[in-house]
């Protein structure tokens, strides 16, 4: 018989019944060690004590009026949102997908009032993951994730990232803009070389067009920064966040600069939920204890201190890893064999980790995480390689 819950995941057969910190506990007291932060997106750990009782404060307040109301604490994070960044005014949504939706759109909406209306394309970039709406699948551009969902939509192009020559060729009269996660995560934690930002800056301000990042998982203190192109020398001219934004609580956001964003006029664009008192709530709470010294300045310490710790399981397994990647606490060990067996000897060390692409285990913890945690987590790991190799030479 078909699951209640639509059969679209792998689940692991795992529930939590409480958190804390970094740890997850079941139903029967089992403790795991959480490397994955629910992919990224539990930033502050579990049951954090600030997050917690914001969130359980505004819901005795007022969760939700809709935006025909003001929302101060919407107007509050988009103020500081932009304070903190290359933007100067925020549209909130409930995912990550919706952001770049809205991003998209966006571009196109700036192009059409800047009187190119036939400029209508984005390029994006292999590799990419934005999401899994019709236009975002297209964006992610997938085979695997677009079969059977009908013909992708128009407008968006791929090109490989670094091939300066086939995106010059890719660049014509309709082209509107760019969309790149400066960090790519879902596709094995490949950090975007500078160089090939600075490019595609240098090309929109040559031809007029819109530099889009996707800081959906790398944004939001997961690099250290409060966003990803904070360790380039480029800025995008819009970008979409979501994951770590609320903590966990669902929410997306797409901020640009006054020169497109004021083409977003009343009617133009909108969303239910998007920006409610509730999550807004949540993600200013997020932002008070993110913005507190030194929680960035942690980030990279211990960020450094995991790649080095990842760095000599390297050397002690040889014939199971060949990479350590990433920047603060979004960490790819790129394997030699897919990461499935690993993640489910890691699972036996009550280790919770979460894979990228077809070779890479993604480490992305919560950014409350502290040294001590990681080097537990990082014993776990190699306890759990160690098993590994020994049940694949039995099997040999
Ligand atoms: C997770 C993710 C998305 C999609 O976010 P959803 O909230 O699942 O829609 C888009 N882009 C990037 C880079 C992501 O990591």
């Amino acid at each position: 018989m078909i699951p209640v819950l639509m059969p679209t995941y792998n689940r692991t057969d795992l529930a939590f019944k409480q958190g804390n910190g970094v740890w997850l506990y079941t139903e029967d007291h089992r403790r795991f060690l959480d490397f994955g932060a629910g992919i990224a997106t539990s930033s502050l750990g579990h049951n954090h004590p600030h997050l917690t009782s914001v969130i359980a404060q505004q819901a005795q307040a007022v969760i939700h009026t809709s935006n025909i109301y003001r929302i101060p604490q919407a107007e509050k994070l988009a103020k500081r949102l932009t304070d903190i960044s290359f933007a100067d005014s925020v549209f909130f949504c409930n995912s990550g997908a919706e952001a770049n939706e809205g991003l998209i759109k966006l571009i196109r909406r700036t192009q059409f009032k800047n009187g190119h209306p036939e400029r209508t394309d984005i390029i994006c970039f292999d590799h990419a993951f934005h999401g899994r709406t019709l236009t975002t699948l297209t964006a992610t551009n997938n085979p695997k994730y677009l079969e059977g969902f009908g013909p992708k939509v128009p407008g968006i192009k791929h090109v490989p990232v670094g091939d300066i020559e086939q995106l010059t060729q890719a660049i014509d009269s309709h082209t509107a803009g760019f969309l790149i996660e400066p960090i790519q995560g879902e596709s094995g934690v490949n950090v975007i070389p500078n160089e090939f930002l600075k490019t595609l800056r240098k090309i929109c301000e040559e031809k007029e067009l819109y530099l889009g990042f996707d800081e959906i998982q790398c944004g939001m203190g997961r690099t250290g920064k409060m966003f990803a192109y904070q360790w380039t020398d480029v800025e995008p001219d819009v970008m979409s966040l979501a994951k770590g934004i609320a903590g966990g609580v669902p929410m997306g956001a797409f901020l640009a600069r006054e020169s497109m964003a004021k083409h977003l006029t009343a009617g133009t664009h909108g969303s239910t939920f998007g920006g409610n008192a509730l999550a807004c709530a949540a993600a200013n709470a997020v932002l008070d204890v993110m913005l507190e010294p030194p929680f960035l300045e942690n980030v990279i310490e211990v960020g450094n201190f995991l790649n080095t710790e990842l760095q000599q399981l390297l050397y002690k397994f040889p014939n199971l890893f060949e990479e350590v990647r990433g920047r603060g606490l979004i960490i790819g060990l790129k394997c030699k064999i897919p990461p499935v067996e690993l993640q489910k000897a890691a699972l036996q060390q009550n280790l919770l980790t979460v894979s990228a692409g077809n070779y890479v285990l993604r480490i992305v913890p919560p950014l409350i995480i502290t040294k001590e945690e990681c080097q537990e987590g990082i014993n776990r790991l190699s306890k759990a390689a160690e098993q590994l190799l020994n049940t694949m030479e039995l099997t040999q």
